[in-house]
Parts: structure tokens; sequence; C-alpha cells
């Protein structure tokens, strides 16, 4: 099997001490590529340099909604954002290693960090400019939409017109109108492994057909287990609980989403 995840963290710190097993346990597990995610500049720079140095590793490049307000303060094990990003800047940054970076992401808007009333409308442009220039350099969107899902889905209909690049929403946490609504965008979702205990995930996952599916980890987050780290391997746990909510082999289920990865992540 060819399995994916398109969207995890491993240079957060989390990771530091044992990132070669986690690998080696990922590619044992059957895991062909690994998007690792950035959330701000000094991010985006970890991501290329870990995608250099292990061919396992994918850089899709971003922009958090809560960085690019400068909101990133407390200590998470990923860099910090204290101050508002350049958007202009991170633009050259980002088109400049175009050849590197697979996707944009993770962008989008979240009000569950950031005051809807405060910051809706800063974080409306900032997305409104990153979906631009995601367009402009044809690139694939992965987007994260934290308590903000009708808002992001409302921007996106309005800015990418035909299919222009494609759009994955990142553990998507809607209602069934707006999962609705999404699919029929056109739009992907990629599920994490803890759709094993997430009940709004399989409901999502029956809803949605497996040609708009994909996998991620968000790992270290989203653990299907309490109490322990996630990782890229536990892509297997998905690929087995997809296959058993649409009466299909893993293989089968593997196989579409590897194609439906191929569609995505090779745009451009
Ligand atoms: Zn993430």
């Amino acid at each position: 099997m060819n399995l994916v995840d398109v969207h995890c963290h491993l240079n957060h710190a989390l990771f530091k001490d044992d990132l070669d097993q986690v690998l080696e346990r990922a590619r044992k597990a059957g895991l062909k590529a690994l998007l690792v995610s950035g959330v701000n500049p000094v991010s985006n720079k970890e991501v290329l340099a870990l995608a250099a140095k292990y061919p396992l590793i994918k850089a899709s490049l971003g922009i958090y909604p809560i960085d690019a307000l400068g909101m990133a303060e407390a200590e998470i094990g990923l860099p910090r954002q204290i101050v508002p990003i350049n958007l202009e800047e991170e633009f050259a940054f980002i088109e400049k290693h175009k050849k590197d970076v697979l996707a944009i992401g993770e962008v989008g808007m979240d009000f569950h960090w950031a005051e809807k009333e405060k910051t809706y409308e800063k974080q409306a442009d900032n997305f409104r400019r990153i979906i631009q220039f995601a367009i402009k350099i044809k690139k694939p969107l992965v987007i994260h939409s934290r308590k903000a899902e009708r808002e992001c889905l409302e921007i996106l209909e309005q800015e990418i017109k035909n299919h222009q690049i494609p759009v994955v929403n990142h553990c998507f946490s809607g209602k069934k109108n707006l999962i609705m609504k999404a699919a029929s965008l056109g739009h992907y979702f990629s599920i994490p492994p803890n759709i094993l205990r997430s009940e709004s995930f399989q409901s999502l996952v029956k809803m949605v057909d497996l040609k708009q599916l994909l996998t991620e980890t968000d790992a270290p987050y989203l653990s299907p287990y309490k109490d322990k780290r996630n990782e890229p391997a536990f892509v297997v746990e998905t690929i087995t609980k997809i296959a058993e909510i649409k009466g299909m082999s893993s293989e089968d289920v593997a196989a579409q989403i590897w194609e439906n990865y191929k569609k995505v992540f090779g745009w451009g």
C-alpha cells in the first residue's frame, strides 16, 4: 500500500529526540509521503530543511491565521510569532522556493484563538491575499478553519473560480450542511486518525465521496490514543476505519487516496 499523511508537524519539539525512529515506523507502515506544514516564517524554513534532508518529507508552507496576526505568543513546541507576519515578504520567500513546495498551508481563519468581533476583517483580508497568492503560483491550499468553517468556505467560494486550484479542508469540523457545501465546491477533506473515536469524522466519511478524501495526522496533535503522541504511522488506523465505513478493502481505500494525493499535490 502507498499511504500518505498530507498534514503533520514533524518540526514540533516533541519529535526532536526521535524523528528518525518516527520516520522509520512511517516507512514500515507504508507511508510514501509526509507533508510537514509550516505555520510562520521560522517554521517554514524548518520545514524546507526537513524536506531537503529526508526524501519522505515534503514541504507545505503556511501562514497560520493566528501567527499572521502576531498572536502566537505561547510556548507550544513550534516557533512562536509575536509580531504580525509581513505577507508580501513571506510570499516572496515561498515563491523563491516554489519548486520544493507542494502546497500552501496551513492557512485560513480561526475564531477559537482569536475573537471574531475583533479580528474578522483582518483575518479575512489576510486569507484572501493568501488565496490569491496560491492561485498565482498554482499550488493547492490546505485550510485550517477552527470555529470559522462557514466564514472560510464563503471566502474560498468567492476567491476561487472554476477549480483554479484544489482545496483541502484539514481536520474539518463544520456541520453537515457545511460539509455538503464544501463537497459540492469540489473540496477535499483530510481525515485524522482520531476518526477512531470521533463520530463527526465518521459521519463526514459516510457523506463524502472517497474521491474527495485524504489522510492526515496533524501529528503530534489529534492522537487516536489518549496520552500518546500522534505520528504519521497511525494513518493506517484511518485507512482501516474508512474501509470499514465505506464497506471496502483497506487496499482499495489506500489506492484511491493515493490517487487523490497525486491529483491534488501534483497540481501546477
Ligand atoms: Zn496542523
